[in-house]
C-alpha cells in the first residue's frame, strides 16, 4: 500500500501548503488538525487534502506527528471559505486558516470542555444502524432511548448510561445522531405585532430561505430592523437551522445578546468576539462546529464560525468600518458573509440606516433587494436637525449661544443632552506661544494629545506617552498651553458652565473596558446623567429614552478630507448620533455647529434623506471613477526610510508592467498621509480596475511576482484589497 501524504495549511507567511507523510491518514481526515514537525519545533496545522503524491520526493518528506481526532473535522465548506479569503485577499492559505480558527485551537492544548448543553436526536442513518448494533451496547441503548423519547439533552443521555458523553462525538461523526433544533420554549418575551414595512421585509426574506438572495434592510435607528432579524431567526429556529448575526462592536454584543436570549430562552446562543477569553472563544467555535449552537452572534471574526445548519446571515450596521480587518489578512467580514451566503445558498440581510455606498449601489442596480422601513417603530417623529452657523457667532468653549441655551432648557426640563465631539483627550496639542514649539510625537507624523486628567501627553497612533512638561522643552517658557479642544476639555467647560448638572464623559479613555462601558451606560439609563459628552463610541446602538438634544461640534473637517469616503462616514455618524435622541415620547433635536450650513451633506441630513445624499455622492464617485465604479487594491510598504518604501513600491509597479494589465490602472507610489508611524515611514501604491475579475487576475500574478523579489530586510509590505483607508 502506498503511503498517504497530507497537504497541510500551516500558520507561516508563505503562500503554499506543506506536505507530510501520514500512514494512518484517510479521506475522513480532511479538515482535521494535525501536529507536524516544522524547523526545529512543532506546529499545529489543518489538513486540506490527503493524497498519494507530492511534488516533493518522498524521501525528503517528514512524517506528521499526530493527526488530532479530538474534534469533528472542519467541514469542506469551511475550508472552501478559507481558501476563498486567501485568494481574494491575496493572503497565504495557512495564515487565512489560522486566522479563522480561535487561538486555543491553533495549539496542542487539550480542547476546552464543552459544557453540558444541547440536545440530540436520532438521525435516519442512526435508525438504520440501530437494529444491527449489539443490543446491550451503550450506543444501541442511547439510540433506542432517542428513538422512543425524542430529543434528549446531554444530561438526560447520561441517565441512559454514564459513559454516554464519551460516546457522543463518535456517534455524531458517524452521523447517527444529530444536534436537535432549539426547543422553542414558552415564557419568552412575546414579539410585537410587526408594522407593515416590517411584515413585508420579513415575508420577502423568509421566501428566500433555502436559496441565496442578498437583501438591504434600510431603516433609520429605531425603525425596527432588529425586530425583523428576530422574527426571521424565530423562523430559522423553527426550521432547525442556524443563524449567524454579525455586529460591528464588541460593546454592542451584550445588549443584543440579552435581547436575543430573552426572546429565545430555549435557543443555544453563542457569542464570539475577540474580547472573550481564549477558552470561551474555542468553546463557542466548537459548539458552532458540532451544530450545538442555534444562533452565533459576534463581531467580524465570527463570520468564520463553522455552521453546519446555516440558514440565515444577518450583518447589522453593514457600513461599519470595523467589519474590515486592518491588519494581517485585510478581509471584509461583510463581503465574506455575502460570499458565504451564496456558497451555502442562504439569504443574507444587510441592515443599516446609512448603507455603504457599495451596498446602496448594488441595491439600486438590483443585485441586492432593497427593503425599506420607512418610519420609527415606537416614536413617530424624527429628530429635527438644524445647522448653527458658527461664522456669525462667537463660540464659548467651542459652543454656540444656541447650543448653550438649548442645553440649559433641557436641564430645566429634566431631560438629557449629548454633546458630540469626535476627539478624545483634553486638547489635540500642547504648544509654546513664545518659540512655536508644539508637542509632536517623535515616532509619528502626528501631535501628542494632551490628557490633563492624568497629566500625560499621548500619541493616539503609536501609544507613546510622556509627562506633560512643566515648561517648554526648547525655550524654557513656563507659559505653555493646550490648544484646541477634546472631550476632556469640553467636559470641564460644561461642568463649569452648568454646575448644577451631572456631566458624564464617554470615550475610549473613560470606557476602556466593557465593564466600565456598561457601568457608564447604566448610569445614563438610570437617569443619573444630565449632559453626556462623548465621541462616536456613544453614537452606536443605544437607546437613551430621556435624551432630547444632540449638539455636534467640529464636524466640518470631514467635508473636505482627502479620503473620498469621509463624507459617507460623517453622514453615517451624524445620523447615528442624531438617532440617539427623541426615541421615546419626547421629540428630539440635533444641532450641528458648522461654517457650511448650506453644504449638501447637512441639507440632506436635515431632510433625513439618505437616498438623496447617496445619489449625490454616487454621482461624484462615478465621475471620479471611485468605488463602487471601480475596484481597488493598495500595496503598502513601511521601512525606516521613506525612500526605501517608495523604491520598493516603484519596483513593484514595474513588475506589474510585464503582466500586460490592460484593464488595470497603476498609480504612482506616494507617502501615506500619516507617513511616519512608530518610527517607520509608510508609502502606498493604488491599483484600480473597472473589472473585478481583471483586478483579481492581475493581483494574483502581481503579488506572486512581488513575493519572488527579495525585499530589503527592514521593509515590510502588505496588500489591502478593497481598502477603506487612504
Ligand atoms: P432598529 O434595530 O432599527 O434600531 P429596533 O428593532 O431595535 O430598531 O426597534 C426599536 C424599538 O422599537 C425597540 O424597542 C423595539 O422593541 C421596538 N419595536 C420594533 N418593532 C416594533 C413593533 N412592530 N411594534 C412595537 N414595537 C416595536
Ligand atoms: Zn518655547
Ligand atoms: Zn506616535
Amino acid at each position: 500500500m502506498s503511503k498517504s501524504i497530507i497537504h497541510v495549511a500551516l500558520d507561516v507567511p508563505l503562500p503554499r501548503v506543506f506536505d507530510y507523510l501520514a500512514d494512518d491518514a484517510n479521506a475522513g481526515d480532511v479538515g482535521r488538525r494535525v501536529s507536524v514537525p516544522f524547523h526545529h519545533g512543532e506546529k499545529i496545522g489543518v489538513i486540506l487534502s490527503v493524497s498519494q503524491s507530492s511534488d516533493i520526493p518522498a524521501t525528503r518528506l517528514k512524517a506528521a506527528r499526530a493527526i488530532l481526532r479530538d474534534m469533528p473535522p472542519l467541514p469542506p465548506d469551511w475550508l472552501a471559505m478559507a481558501d476563498f479569503a486567501s485568494r481574494y485577499y491575496q493572503h497565504p492559505i495557512g495564515e487565512a486558516v489560522a486566522l479563522a480558527l480561535p487561538p486555543a485551537l491553533r495549539r496542542r492544548d487539550a480542547l476546552p470542555r464543552i459544557p453540558d448543553e444541547g440536545a440530540f436526536s436520532i438521525s435516519d442513518p442512526g435508525r438504520l444502524a440501530l437494529p444491527a448494533l449489539p443490543q446491550r451496547s451503550v450506543a444501541a441503548r442511547l439510540l433506542a432511548a432517542l428513538e422512543t423519547r425524542g430529543a434528549l439533552s446531554r444530561r438526560e443521555l447520561r441517565t441512559v448510561s454514564p459513559s454516554a458523553p464519551r460516546l457522543l462525538p463518535e456517534l455524531l461523526e458517524k452521523g447517527w445522531l444529530e444536534p436537535a433544533p432549539a426547543i422553542l420554549r414558552s415564557g419568552a418575551s412575546a414579539p410585537p405585532t410587526l408594522l407593515e414595512d416590517q411584515r413585508d421585509a420579513v415575508d420577502a426574506i423568509a421566501r428566500a430561505f433555502g436559496r441565496f438572495e442578498a437583501f438591504l434592510l434600510h431603516g433609520i435607528t429605531g425603525s425596527g430592523k432588529t425586530e425583523v432579524y428576530l422574527q426571521l431567526i424565530e423562523q430559522v429556529l423553527a426550521r432547525g437551522g442556524q443563524a449567524l448575526l454579525l455586529v460591528p462592536e464588541i460593546a454592542l454584543t451584550p445588549q443584543l445578546e440579552a435581547r436575543v436570549s430573552n426572546r429565545f430562552p430555549g435557543a443555544r446562543l453563542v457569542s464570539l468576539h475577540s474580547g472573550l477569553a481564549e477558552g470561551a472563544r474555542a468553546t463557542g467555535f466548537l459548539r458552532a462546529l458540532s451544530g450545538a449552537a442555534d444562533i452565533v452572534l459576534g463581531t467580524r471574526l465570527s463570520v468564520f464560525a463553522p455552521l453546519p445548519r446555516l440558514a440565515l446571515v444577518v450583518v447589522d450596521e453593514e457600513q461599519d468600518a470595523s467589519f474590515k480587518q486592518q491588519e494581517g489578512m485585510r478581509y471584509s467580514a461583510r463581503d465574506v458573509a455575502v460570499w458565504r451566503a451564496k456558497q451555502r445558498a442562504v439569504p443574507i440581510v444587510l441592515g443599516s440606516a446609512t448603507p455603504s455606498l457599495e451596498t446602496w449601489a448594488a441595491a439600486q442596480a438590483g443585485r441586492y433587494r432593497l427593503l425599506s422601513l420607512r418610519r420609527r417603530a415606537v416614536a413617530e417623529s424624527l429628530p429635527e436637525v438644524r445647522c448653527v452657523d458658527t461664522r456669525r457667532e462667537k463660540l464659548q468653549d467651542g459652543m454656540s449661544e444656541h447650543l448653550l441655551r438649548a442645553l440649559a432648557a433641557r436641564l430645566d426640563r429634566g431631560e438629557q443632552s449629548l454633546v458630540f465631539l469626535n476627539r478624545r483627550g483634553y486638547a489635540p496639542v500642547l504648544a509654546c506661544p513664545a518659540c512655536g514649539w508644539v508637542s509632536r510625537c517623535p515616532g509619528c507624523t502626528a501631535n501628542l494629545v494632551v490628557h490633563l486628567a492624568d497629566r500625560r501627553l499621548r500619541c493616539h497612533h503609536c501609544g507613546r506617552e510622556e509627562r506633560v512638561p512643566a515648561a517648554c522643552p526648547t525655550c524654557g517658557n513656563q507659559d505653555i498651553h493646550p490648544f484646541g479642544r477634546g472631550t476632556q476639555r469640553l467636559e470641564e467647560a460644561l461642568v463649569r458652565r452648568f454646575p448644577q448638572a451631572r456631566v458624564l464623559r464617554v470615550d475610549r479613555d473613560s470606557a476602556s473596558t466593557p465593564r466600565q462601558w456598561h457601568a457608564l451606560l447604566d448610569s445614563v439609563h438610570s437617569g443619573q446623567v444630565d449632559i453626556l459628552v462623548g465621541t462616536q463610541m456613544l453614537a452606536k446602538g443605544h437607546d437613551f429614552p430621556r435624551l432630547t438634544l444632540v449638539g455636534v461640534l467640529n464636524a466640518d473637517a470631514a467635508l473636505f478630507a482627502a479620503d473620498f469616503r469621509a463624507p459617507e462616514r460623517l453622514f453615517a455618524q451624524l445620523m447615528q448620533v442624531g438617532g440617539r435622541s427623541g426615541r421615546a415620547e419626547l421629540p428630539g433635536e440635533v444641532m450641528v455647529q458648522t461654517e457650511y450650513p448650506d453644504h449638501p451633506l447637512y441639507r440632506t441630513l436635515a431632510a433625513h434623506d439618505f437616498a438623496a445624499f447617496a445619489a449625490a455622492q454616487l454621482a461624484e464617485r462615478e465621475q471620479a471613477g471611485f468605488p463602487p465604479f471601480s475596484h481597488q487594491a493598495m500595496l503598502r510598504a513601511e521601512a525606516p526610510e521613506l525612500k526605501q518604501a517608495l523604491a520598493f513600491l516603484q519596483t513593484a509597479r514595474e513588475l506589474g508592467d510585464d503582466l500586460s494589465p490592460e484593464e488595470v490602472t497603476r498609480y504612482d507610489a506616494v507617502p501615506m498621509r500619516l507617513h511616519r508611524l512608530a518610527h517607520l515611514e509608510r508609502a502606498q501604491l493604488l491599483v484600480e480596475s473597472r473589472s473585478r475579475p481583471a483586478l483579481q487576475a492581475f493581483l494574483a500574478r502581481w503579488v506572486a511576482a512581488i513575493r519572488a523579489q527579495k525585499a530589503p530586510k527592514a521593509l515590510r509590505w502588505h496588500i489591502d484589497v478593497d481598502p477603506l483607508e487612504f
